[in-house]
């Protein structure tokens, strides 16, 4: 089944996105648009100096008034040259900039998402938005906008040419480019919904690729290779149908638009030449206004090559726009509210419901008060929804209904800093980051001295080790570079807890740090970590929920019961069970 993608702009906000870009970088905006100008209006001079010979030769002027003029010619045609290239310079300019600023955009924006948010759509539309549709509005940036600015700029002032020339022409070669304008407003109202259904079965393609490969194991294991094909090439016929219908758009559009070019030039001939036979009108005018308008060929041709290219990467911006909309993200408007600080550490559970996008309820009213310093076990058979506590816990999503605080405010709003200072996560993905040492070990505390860095590692027991590295914590890890094995990692990871210092940690015991080969040496690492602090365990051993302060058991989406183990034992009900069943099963 497709994952529900990430949302798209609308127009409005596309348009509110690209002033907004043009905005930024203004004064180069100012300064292409008066080279663009210039450059056009230099361009002007060859027709009109041409007809200026015709009329003159006509007239009976001699070879110098020729000579002049075309030395005249000559110099604009130079300096016309000049003017575009230092025009094109900076547009291009221009588009660079821009493109920074949207790649950075694009990665702030893609930080900010909610890691719920991220899973539920998938990684291949973010993927697709991030490389595909950043190309798209890149190219168009750096060549399509510049150039269709140019062309633009070129055809307004050949048609206000002319105009100046004689407005009869001038209107003509308006009527005559209505043909152009009703092909451009066709292609325009299919064109963007086209684009974007391309670009979302280009990210299907994208999502299906990457699904299969990363599951490749799973695939091969159930014999699904022939399903995974099938969809493979469901998803591949859905790109050929959008990609061969923006086909035909432009196999229509481009051919009636040839056809209208030619038809300006003939009107001004046909009715140039009657004028001209009755003396209304020069021959020089007549050639001057018929160049003009043969000239407009070229910009028009330019442009509306770029507008389709601007269509297509229009759609492709308002998919990057639209990460700025998706669900857990702050819309624009309201963001830089103050955020709210929790006034404590204690942890809050009320009423605290949550379904996932598929499947019923599977948190149906929890209700939970986590006491400051405590060590709470949560137990329960396997889907209860443990699991699913210990996201919500831990802010990775928020509860559907209910609430779940820390301090008075809900997790889930916490931002990243604030939520680091008080709930952390612990699981197995101890990523060990391309970098040095110590930018592994900054990402939990920027600010941190490398006193405080040597500290955290001292607490993990891993400063040994990294006092023995070539450039201590300048070394850099990873693939290529410092290699460093899974119990090394487990205490960089364990490191940046510790600087982090949450007052609360949430440790899954089924995805923490039980690789049974480096648990051994991580073992006294993590108590070492887990000193001081709140800690909540979901846990798969009993004998954790043995060691803990209190015991929660969960079942069906439902805490039924809340207490020390001994009094739970005493109370002879599920956990009682559970723990005969365990101790039943485990004894020798
Ligand atoms: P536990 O940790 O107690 O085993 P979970 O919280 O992992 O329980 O799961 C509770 C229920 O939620 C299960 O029925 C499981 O199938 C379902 N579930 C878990 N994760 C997802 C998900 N990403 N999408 C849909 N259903 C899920």
């Amino acid at each position: 089944m497709a994952a529900p993608h990430l949302p798209v702009a609308d127009r409005a906000a596309v348009r509110r996105a690209t002033l907004g870009l043009i905005r930024a970088d203004r004064r180069l905006f100012a300064f292409v648009l008066a080279l663009n100008s210039a450059a056009a209006l230099v361009g002007l001079a060859a027709p009109w100096l041409l007809g200026r010979v015709i009329d003159e030769v006509r007239a009976g002027a001699g070879v110098d008034t020729v000579d002049r003029l075309a030395a005249v010619l000559l110099g604009c045609a130079v300096a016309q040259l000049l003017l575009a290239r230092w025009a094109r310079h900076a547009g291009h300019r221009f588009g660079e900039n821009t493109l920074a600023r949207v790649r950075e955009r694009f990665v702030h924006r893609t930080l900010a998402l909610p890691a719920s948010t991220v899973e539920r759509a998938g990684t291949g539309d973010l993927t697709a938005r991030g490389t595909a549709d950043v190309t798209a509005v890149g190219t168009t940036l750096r060549d399509a906008g510049p150039e269709l600015f140019i062309s633009g700029v070129q055809a307004l002032f050949l048609l206000a040419a002319v105009f100046v020339l004689d407005p009869l022409f001038g209107l003509l070669g308006l009527v005559c480019l209505t043909p152009i304008h009703l092909a451009l407003r066709w292609y325009l109202r299919r064109a963007r919904d086209a684009y974007l259904a391309e670009g979302a079965a280009t990210s299907g393609v994208a999502e299906i690729v990457t699904a299969t490969a990363s599951g490749a194991r799973t695939v091969e294991a159930f014999g699904l290779g022939r399903a995974r094909v099938a969809a493979s090439r469901d998803t591949l016929e859905r790109s050929r149908r959008t990609r061969l219908h923006t086909l035909w758009l432009r196999t229509v559009f481009f051919p009636s638009v040839e056809v209208s070019y030619v038809l300006p030039v003939t009107g001004v001939l046909l009715i140039g030449g009657a004028l001209y036979e009755r003396g209304a009108m020069s021959l020089g005018a007549v050639v001057t206004a018929a160049l003009y308008l043969q000239q407009l060929r070229a910009p028009l041709d330019e442009i509306l090559i770029r507008v389709e290219q601007l269509q297509s990467s229009g759609a492709s911006f308002a998919r990057i726009e639209g990460l700025a909309r998706a669900p857990g993200t702050a819309a624009p408007g309201d963001a830089p509210g103050p955020a709210p600080v929790p006034v404590d550490d204690r942890i809050d559970v009320r009423g605290a419901r949550y379904a996932y996008d598929r499947g019923g309820e599977v948190l149906r009213g929890v209700d939970l008060t986590v006491r400051p310093g405590e060590r709470l076990a949560v137990v329960g058979p396997s889907g209860a929804g443990k699991t699913t506590l210990s996201r919500l816990l831990a802010g990775v999503d928020a509860p559907s209904a209910g609430a779940v605080t820390v301090g008075g405010v809900p997790v889930a709003a916490l931002d990243p800093e604030q939520l680091r200072r008080q709930v952390v996560l612990v699981t197995q993905e101890h990523h060990v980051f391309l970098g040095t040492v110590r930018d592994n070990l900054l990402i939990a505390e920027p600010t941190a001295t490398d006193a405080r860095l040597w500290a955290a590692l001292a607490a993990v027991g891993a400063d040994g080790w990294a006092r023995e590295l070539p450039d201590g914590l300048a070394t850099r890890l990873g693939a290529g570079a410092h290699p460093t094995d899974g119990s090394r990692a487990q205490q960089l990871a364990l490191a940046r807890v510790v600087l982090a210092d949450p007052h609360t940690l949430i440790l899954d015991e089924a995805t923490a740090l039980l690789d049974p080969t480096t648990a051994r040496h991580t073992e006294r690492a993590l108590a070492a970590v887990l000193e001081g602090r709140t800690v909540i365990a979901i846990a798969h051993r009993l004998h954790t929920a043995h060691d803990a302060d209190r015991v929660a058991v969960m079942e069906d989406g439902r805490l039924t019961e809340l207490g020390t183990h001994d009094e739970l034992v005493a109370a002879d009900g599920p956990y009682a069970r559970l723990w005969r069943t365990w101790h039943g099963e485990s004894s020798p």
